[in-house]
């Protein structure tokens, strides 16, 4: 196999993802545009592989040699990524992206896997002084002085497969809330990828409220959520029952060994309609002595899913933290603000999220394939950044 190069990268979303329609076809709203949407978008795309994320380093590099081995046609300035992406119709780009999950399901990129799970979570990003947009959201002192601005977004993703996919995100304003933006987004994505795509949804303590349950059912996902003490009368019932038991069952997770206690006949709360609750707790102990202690509720029976699978698809909601919002912020510039404006912001994060996926399958799935072992992402960025160097005049002196 071929070594990786932007140019082959570019080959593989046109042909294997099918992207070269959505490149075409993106939802542009520039009235009389002078360099086309499929030369901003993959440039955008492609600058958030190579982890240059700000508009200002894009433009640096389509004026540079370089430009020509990123397959990008055309230089621009980075004012004609403010006033594209303030223009750009999210919803072609949130299409496309659920589209290439559907299809690396389809592409059997999660088999080995008996279960797939969505992860759903919220977070904050692109901190500001001053409010701009109408997605700021402003940062109160004690006193109630406001000392700067952040936005908010749910994001969710493929989870509990091995491959963590980023598949939609759902900003939010002020006056709205991370589990009403939740909902919306829960929503749109069992919607846009099918009921049947993924089996539970994994969420953490302030989604385990009986309206967020309900909806899971509805959407017919099992849900696998964190337990709290926002639900005091379960969390007391859970803890005084199991700290006067021994554990169900005890288990090594690499070099740390785990307890849980697992059991299905708790009541519900008032407004929960299930007919019991089941309940895990694990304490997990790591060779250094520390030991990690957490409670979960779910629907699941336990015949279907036992104890320990139990405990693995609660420690999927990780996998949003570290390769979601963790990767993200750090690595693909999801913190950093572009351009002000609250569409350019939604469409970059968007971007952030769809370069994520086109990434992973790439890196872990297609030039993964035969028995050598996979590269590392920041591997793969080195790989794709030597092949940008144009090859060396012959020297004829
Ligand atoms: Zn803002």
């Amino acid at each position: 196999m071929k070594g990786p190069t932007p140019h082959r990268l570019k080959r593989f979303a046109c042909r294997r993802l099918r992207l070269a329609s959505y490149l075409r076809h993106s939802g542009e709203g520039r009235p009389r545009p002078q360099i086309g949407a499929p030369v901003l978008l993959w440039a955008l795309l492609i600058g958030l592989i190579l982890r240059e994320w700000s508009f200002h380093a894009l433009e640096a590099l389509v004026r540079s040699p370089a430009r020509r081995g990123l397959e990008v046609g055309r230089g621009f300035s980075e004012d004609t990524l403010a006033y594209f992406t303030e223009r750009l119709d999210p919803g072609p780009t949130r299409a496309a992206l659920a589209a290439t999950v559907r299809r690396a399901k389809r592409n059997k990129a999660f088999d080995g896997s008996r279960w797939i799970g969505l992860a759903l979570d919220g977070t904050g990003a692109g901190h500001c002084r001053e409010a701009h947009c109408p997605l700021c959201h402003p940062i109160r002192d004690a006193q109630g002085h406001v000392l700067g601005h952040l936005h908010h977004l749910c994001l969710v993703s493929v989870v509990g497969t091995g491959l963590v996919l980023p598949v939609d995100l759902e900003p939010y304003p002020p006056g709205d809330s991370e589990y009403g933006a939740g909902q919306r987004l829960l929503q749109r994505a069992v919607t846009t990828l099918g009921r049947r795509f993924a089996q539970y949804v994994v969420v953490d303590g302030e989604f385990a409220t009986a309206p967020f349950l309900h909806l899971a059912g509805e959407l017919g996902l099992r849900v696998v959520a964190r337990l709290k003490g926002n639900l005091p009368e379960l969390s007391t019932a859970a803890q005084a029952r199991f700290t006067a038991q021994p554990p169900t069952a005890t288990f090594e997770d690499g070099r740390d060994r785990v307890e849980v206690w697992d059991a299905d006949d708790f009541d519900p709360w008032e407004t929960l309609r299930w007919a019991t609750v089941r309940v895990l707790r694990y304490r997990q102990h790591k060779p250094d002595g520390t030991c990690v202690e957490a409670y979960w509720l779910t629907d699941w029976p336990m015949g279907e899913v036992g104890s320990r699978a139990l405990y693995r698809l609660a420690k999927s909601r990780w996998e949003i933290e570290n390769q979601g919002f963790n990767d993200g912020k750090t690595r693909y510039g999801l913190e950093h603000v572009s351009h002000h404006h609250a569409n350019s912001l939604l469409v970059r994060w968007l971007l952030v999220i769809f370069a994520l996926t086109i990434e992973r399958l790439y890196r872990l799935r297609y030039l993964h394939r035969g028995r050598h072992s996979s590269h590392t992402a920041i591997e793969l960025v080195r790989l794709l950044r030597l092949a940008l160097c144009p090859p060396r005049p012959p020297d004829t002196s």
